[in-house]
């Protein structure tokens, strides 16, 4: 394979090629060049190597191979008869930068680094055709990687637009479901708090527990529903906000009265500050409850026993939104790693292992459906606000905490402190 045997004119086809050589350049680059043939499939450079020669492809075709990863790699180009490869390593002096196997039955001239060199300070036009070939190259490359880019962007917009189609499909399963199983679980709740009035049940204990189990099963049950309901509302950009000035301290102290029991069973402090200062916001006072009531919710499911659940309020000039309400739900909980911070806000996205989450709502790390915060978006949203977490990091030792922060546009209205109207 390494002889000139059986290929009588390499200087005549050197001479094709490099026009420009005297004859005695073109013999001593003639003298340098081995012959060697190829099988196909067979490799000539690898990728990776030395590059301490370049060749001509003289008969048959040769492919390019670049690696993508480990386990692929792709045909960057075919070359064909009076074509280069290789010249690139030994300019860089550098290892090759891509394998080469023939593709049929293939002779290639083999011209090392040395020779190579003189002949290209001898001929010009060696050089420019050598450079001419590297440029068309690289518009090659760059011509097929936009080409590529191109159909990838196609195929990740037909994946995006299936799975949206699929999202889709379960949300409506989802609605039709919580739908079609709130008017039975209602009517079951009814009945079984209608139990809890009979002499019978009151009067035996274990028969209280019961039915007092049965309640309030029930009522979780109708509550998760009830937020699958208003979920897909919110996600349909369904959401009518019936607007009217809503006062923040009204709407925490419903808050803490409706957590009042878990706040004292698990020992945590509710601190509220600024709310008082804050004026009236025009906005839908049911979803606004609603969505501060997931957050407090959230920071006290999140926060360790003992631990400290603070809303701070006050007006700040927000760019794009104007003069705005801001309220900061801060805990001292398990803390929040950087990459869910946003996913957190997806519909049924739970950090960690479902199956993990101990039960009760207000237990710590107490299961839930994972609709809170993306119904809390939601409101927020349909209200023309802003809302997102900050957390240094989630550590069940350390307890960094957490801070879910909301915005809301108080747009030209002057309604006056919140206070007038609050608690
Ligand atoms: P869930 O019903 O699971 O509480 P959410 O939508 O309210 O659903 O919250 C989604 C996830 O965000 C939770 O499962 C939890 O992992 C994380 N999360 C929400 N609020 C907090 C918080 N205050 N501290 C730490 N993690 C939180």
């Amino acid at each position: 394979m390494v002889t000139n045997q059986g290929f009588p004119s390499v200087e005549d086809f050197l001479r094709t090629l490099f026009f420009g050589l005297d004859e005695e350049e073109l013999a001593q680059l003639a003298r340098a060049a081995r012959i060697r043939r190829f099988s196909e499939g067979e490799e000539i450079c690898r990728e990776g190597g030395p590059g301490d020669a370049f060749y001509v492809v003289v008969e048959g075709r040769v492919g390019v191979y670049k690696k993508i990863d480990e386990a692929e790699e792709r045909r960057l180009n075919t070359l064909g008869a009076g074509k280069f490869f290789g010249e690139m390593a030994l300019i860089q002096e550098g290892t090759r930068n891509a394998t080469v196997r023939a593709l049929e039955p293939t002779v290639v001239l083999e011209i090392g680094r040395d020779p190579f060199l003189r002949v290209l300070g001898a001929s010009p036009s060696l050089a420019v055709r050598i450079l001419v070939q590297l440029s068309r190259r690289l518009v090659e490359a760059d011509r097929r990687a936009l080409a590529e880019l191109r159909e990838t962007n196609e195929q990740l917009r037909q994946a995006l637009a299936r799975l949206e189609r699929l999202d889709r499909t379960k949300s409506d399963f989802i609605q039709v479901a919580a739908h079609e199983l709130r008017t039975p679980v209602a009517a079951l709740l009814g009945y079984a708090q209608m139990m809890q009035d009979y002499p019978l049940v009151q009067r035996d204990e274990q028969l209280r527990a019961l039915v007092q189990g049965v309640v309030d099963s029930t009522d979780r049950l109708h509550r998760i529903f009830n937020s699958i309901l208003d979920l897909s509302r919110v996600i349909e950009g369904d959401v009518k906000i019936h607007p009217s000035p809503v006062s923040f301290p009204v709407v925490f102290q419903g808050i803490r009265d409706e957590f009042a029991r878990a706040l004292e069973e698990r020992r945590l402090t509710f601190e509220t500050k600024g709310l008082h200062d804050l004026p009236f916001c025009q906005a839908d006072p049911v979803l606004i409850y609603k969505a501060f009531r997931h957050l407090v919710n959230n920071a006290i499911k999140y926060t360790p026993d003992g631990g400290r659940i603070t809303v701070s309020g006050e007006v700040v000039e927000v760019p794009g939104l104007g003069r705005c309400v801001q309220i900061v739900v801060e805990d001292t909980g398990i803390g929040i790693a950087p990459e869910d911070l946003d996913l957190i806000f997806e519909k049924f996205y739970r950090v960690g292992e479902a199956s993990l989450h101990s039960s009760g709502t207000t237990a710590f790390k107490g299961g839930g459906p994972g609709l809170g915060l993306a119904i809390a978006r939601g409101v927020i949203l349909a209200h023309g606000g802003r809302i997102w977490a900050e957390s240094p990091g989630y550590d069940e030792e350390a307890c960094p905490g957490s801070q879910f922060i909301v915005q809301l546009p108080l747009g030209d209205q002057d309604l006056g402190l919140s206070e007038n109207g609050g608690a």
